[in-house]
């Protein structure tokens, strides 16, 4: 859909539709995606997270630092008046390690902090993929304990459950593990972030032949090679299998243990055959250190949200030296799974009493009565124009409302409206000054949609 305007007397074509990969989301969408923001919520307070909000533009270089070369060459990136370089948030890990590193940098630790945030990346569109989208998001900085790693699975465990997901499972794994075998090769920090990208995006082979070339010493790429085409399985039952091979790889074992001790404390409280361990699992963005993990639904190829440690990104960016480990859930494309794959029906808000004067006298009246609804907390939609009782209704149904309550010149000289519950209850009517209390009583016996 495209209209033509007239701009500085030039007839232009706006295009009626959002930027490409861009998406408006409308009414019926709107209470699906505030419940899963509202889950988000409810979990920042059950564990302990205080929420903060970031402005969508940032400096570029925040995000040069360390996000990795595909988020980078995936950023809107733009100069303001000043010549600054100035990016759209792709992600918010950098903006929260941005805080701690800054304004943040004295608050007791270990600091967690969430957020719900728009991010935007040039990805191509497609299902899932979509160039904004937003973020729900866990961070806990100042703790390299394994139990804040487990924590956020936990919480990601929580929310599928309680949005309705019960079909999923978490894939893990653990950077730590390849890049202490890569250090132990003598390989860069740099050359590392280059192999783990690979590996990232499948290119197993790729990744095997680099380390092969850039090992400097020892059986590095024999061990790099083991690691990375290990068979996934059962997470523990794998990393036992795989620590039997790191006997002796002091570094690399430890980081196996770490990973151990995770899946142990996240087992407490996640169902054990959900934890699958790719031992070839690494993610795009290079800040991360230690575990990573992330979320698949039955039936989706994509990621539903994930995350994992990145113990040197606060220092990188200026601050004191903070562990960190966060993830974030893909609110967008959780909606979309819900409604495309688990074909959850997104309905509108709609009023729960809808108020219609039934003649031009009556309305001041009914102005009034709808007045006395919205003040005992019902939801309520006026009609601001007069219509008979037969139009009356058909409006109130066409926005799903369950009350209709009309008045007409007769109501308003007597003070009363007329209720009738198009559920098909009954019909009364009320003294305007009773309104007040019934309506209260209503809306406790009727969910408020
Ligand atoms: P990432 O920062 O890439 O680890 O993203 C975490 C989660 O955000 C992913 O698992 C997705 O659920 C979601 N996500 C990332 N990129 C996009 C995108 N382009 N469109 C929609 N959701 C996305």
């Amino acid at each position: 859909m495209v209209v033509l305007v007239s701009l500085h007397g030039w007839l232009v074509k706006v295009p009626l539709t959002p930027p490409r990969g861009m998406d408006d989301i409308l009414p019926e969408e709107i209470p699906l995606h505030r419940s899963l923001v509202e889950t988000v919520r409810l979990l920042f307070r059950l564990y302990g997270y205080k929420e903060v909000e970031t402005p969508p533009v940032e400096y570029y270089e925040l995000f040069a630092v360390k996000s990795g070369q595909e988020i980078l060459s995936h950023m809107y990136v733009f100069e303001d008046a000043h010549g600054r370089r100035l990016a759209l948030r792709p992600e918010m890990t950098a903006p929260i390690a941005r805080l701690v590193a800054g304004r943040l940098s004295r608050s007791p630790q270990p600091i967690r902090l969430g957020y719900v945030a728009d991010c935007y990346r040039l990805d191509e569109p497609q299902w899932g993929r979509r160039r904004r989208f937003y973020h729900g998001g866990f961070e806990i900085f100042g703790s390299k304990e394994p139990a804040a790693d487990a924590e956020c699975m936990v919480i990601f465990d929580d929310f599928l459950r309680r949005v309705g997901i019960k079909d999923y499972y978490f894939k893990v794994g653990h950077v730590g593990v390849q890049r202490a075998i890569m250090s132990a090769a003598g390989i860069s920090d740099v050359d590392q972030d280059t192999i783990l990208a690979l590996l990232d995006k499948g290119r197993v082979e790729e990744a095997e032949e680099s380390v092969r070339k850039l090992a400097k010493k020892g059986e590095g790429g024999t061990l790099f090679s083991e690691v990375a085409t290990h068979p996934a399985g059962p997470a523990i039952a794998t990393v036992d299998e795989l620590s039997v091979r790191l006997v002796g790889v002091e570094k690399a074992a430890k980081e196996l243990g770490n990973l151990r001790k995770i899946i142990k404390l996240a087992s407490q409280v996640i169902e054990p055959s959900k934890i699958i361990y790719y031992p070839g699992f690494a993610r795009g963005l290079s800040y991360y250190t230690g575990f990573i993990f992330e979320a698949y639904g039955e039936g989706a190829g994509i990621a539903l949200g994930g995350g994992g440690r990145y113990d040197g990104l606060v220092s990188l960016i200026g601050g004191p030296e903070v562990p960190g480990v966060g993830f974030a859930i893909g609110l967008t494309r959780i909606m979309q799974y819900l409604t495309d794959r688990l074909m959850v029906k997104p309905q509108p808000d709609s009023p729960l009493a809808f108020v219609v004067p039934l003649a031009e006298e009556s309305v001041e009246f009914a102005f009034k009565a709808a007045h006395e609804f919205r003040r005992a907390g019902v939801p309520t939609e006026f009609e601001p124009a007069a219509y008979s009782p037969s139009e009356a209704i058909r409006r109130a149904e066409r926005r799903g409302a369950r009350f209709l309550v009309l008045v007409g010149r007769r109501e308003a000289e007597r003070d009363v409206v007329s209720v009738r519950d198009l559920a098909g209850r009954f019909q009364e009517e009320w003294r305007v000054e009773e309104i007040y209390g019934r309506a209260e009583a209503l809306l406790s016996r009727t969910r408020v949609g």
